[in-house]
C-alpha cells in the first residue's frame, strides 16, 4: 500500500501542495507548518511525533 498523500491539513484544511512545508505523523496524520507549531509538534489524533514530510521522492 502506498503512502497517501492528503491534500489538506486535518486541522485547518488548508491545501497541501506536493512541495509544501507539510508535517505527517506515524499515522499519516497530516498537518500545515502553523497548526504543527500551534501543536508544539504533537499530532493530536495519536499524539505521536510530527515530522517533517519529505517531498516526492522522484526528484527531478
Ligand atoms: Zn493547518
Ligand atoms: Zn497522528
Amino acid at each position: 500500500m502506498a503512502l497517501e498523500m492528503r491534500p489538506i491539513c486535518e486541522k485547518c484544511e488548508t491545501g497541501l501542495a506536493h512541495d509544501a512545508k507539510a508535517y505527517i505523523c506515524s499515522h499519516e496524520c497530516t498537518f500545515c507548518g502553523s497548526c504543527t507549531v500551534a501543536m508544539d509538534g504533537v499530532c493530536p489524533n495519536c499524539g505521536g511525533e510530527l515530522v517533517r514530510r519529505p517531498r516526492r521522492k522522484m526528484e527531478g
